[in-house]
């Protein structure tokens, strides 16, 4: 984020409406934290100055409490919930429609989204490297999926630096946190009177050059920087290596597995909040009068037992398998499908596992004896 840092700009404090204020006007819809359900996600802002402030999300295994920042910060709360999946790869949306004429020919069509163009503000650095890897899915050379791509060309990222990891946080260990270093328009680090502010991209050049803000000062990015640092080393969690993959594939029937299958509950609630994970199911929807029908995709989980089901049996019969399936796609077969591993250390899916499972436990526990990775 500093790497030019003659080109950094400083956001007084006051000022933060008035980028919030320039993206509207420039027919952003604009998403800020909002709490819902006790939770921080992402909702339209109504008003430039509608960003909450004071807010700190206390995590642990199975834990998410919202508690007051003293400092009063924008953005002291660590990853909420949500990241940013939905906003690209929507949790249920329509591929395609079909209706019967009165001649009874069936008439097939698209259905694309309406996308409409967001800025979304406070995006996190694992959520940028999670988005990535969604990228490389689904915008892979020779099957761009339309729903996503239309989405995903809409959206303006405006990154902020993360200065209180959440316990569950580890980004630093797999190298995508706690500062953004790319994928993002405009990236932010939030000191106690203002932001250091760097531009990603030509829009988010623009945008900053609009503002007509005052450089940021050598002590300031050196605040941002260190900021950075000590955020990165106020994390207490982390996987036991960023390539697991041959240890894992190693180790398919170790004890640790029967372990955390009597514990887990197959519940799927970590792959719903997981930012990288992908998978979804198909459905259609006919309408009752016969004469159309919808083709929808909807977020799945491996740990349905319909997910592994193939023409009369399941291929993940246990929740034990499931598990093995999850961890050892997302930490061990993800490097042979993009190149590293599909954990990018948001801590999501230790802190909404109902019953406190914690993948850096489960990883150290299945690799212990191996050396450095
Ligand atoms: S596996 Fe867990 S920590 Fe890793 S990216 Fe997914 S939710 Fe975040
Ligand atoms: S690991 Fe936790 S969140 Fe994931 S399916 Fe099992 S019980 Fe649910």
């Amino acid at each position: 984020m500093y790497s030019e840092p003659d080109r950094a700009a400083f956001l007084p404090l006051t000022q933060l409406a008035s980028l919030v204020a320039r993206l509207m006007a420039l027919g952003y819809q604009c998403l800020g934290p909002a709490v819902e359900n006790g939770a921080i996600v992402m909702r339209q802002l109504d008003t430039p100055d509608g960003l909450p402030r004071g807010l700190q999300a206390e995590q642990g295994p199975g834990r998410y409490r919202l508690t007051q920042d003293s400092h009063q910060r924008y953005f002291a709360w660590a990853s909420g919930p949500q990241a940013i999946k939905p906003q690209a790869f929507a949790s249920r949306e329509s591929l395609w429609r079909v209706e019967r004429d009165d001649a009874g020919s069936l008439k097939f069509a698209a259905v694309l989204p309406a996308a409409p163009a967001q800025a979304i503000i406070g995006v996190r650095a694992c959520d940028l490297a999670a988005l990535a890897l969604q990228d490389a899915h689904f915008l892979r050379a020779g099957r761009r999926d339309p729903h996503y791509a239309r989405r995903r060309e809409q959206l303006f990222l405006v990154a902020v630096q993360c200065a209180e990891p959440a316990a569950t946080c580890f980004c630093a260990s797999t190298g995508d946190g706690p500062t953004p270093s790319a994928g993002y328009d405009i990236a932010l680090a939030e000191l106690a009177n203002g932001f250091v502010a760097v531009a990603g991209s030509a829009k988010g050049d623009a945008v900053l050059t609009g503002l007509d803000l005052s450089p940021a000062t050598p002590q300031q990015i050196d605040a941002a920087r260190q900021q950075g640092k000590d955020s990165a080393t106020a994390q207490t969690r982390s996987l036991p290596g960023r390539n697991l993959r041959d240890v894992l594939m190693q180790r398919l029937e170790h004890p640790r597995w029967d372990a955390v299958g009597t514990r887990c509950l197959a519940c799927g609630n970590c792959t719903a909040v997981c930012p990288t994970c992908f998978c979804h199911a198909e459905a259609d929807e006919p309408a009752l009068d016969g004469r159309s029908s919808e083709h929808a995709r909807l977020w799945d989980s491996c740990f349905g037992e319909a997910h592994g089901h193939l023409h009369g049996f399941s291929v993940r019969p246990d929740i034990r398998s499931r598990y093995r399936q999850w961890l050892t796609h997302k930490l061990a077969t993800w490097h042979d499908q993009f190149g590293r591993s599909g954990c990018v250390g948001c801590g999501r899916c230790i802190a909404w596992c109902p019953v406190g499972i914690d993948l850096t436990e489960e990883a150290a526990a299945l690799t212990a004896g191996e050396g450095p990775r």
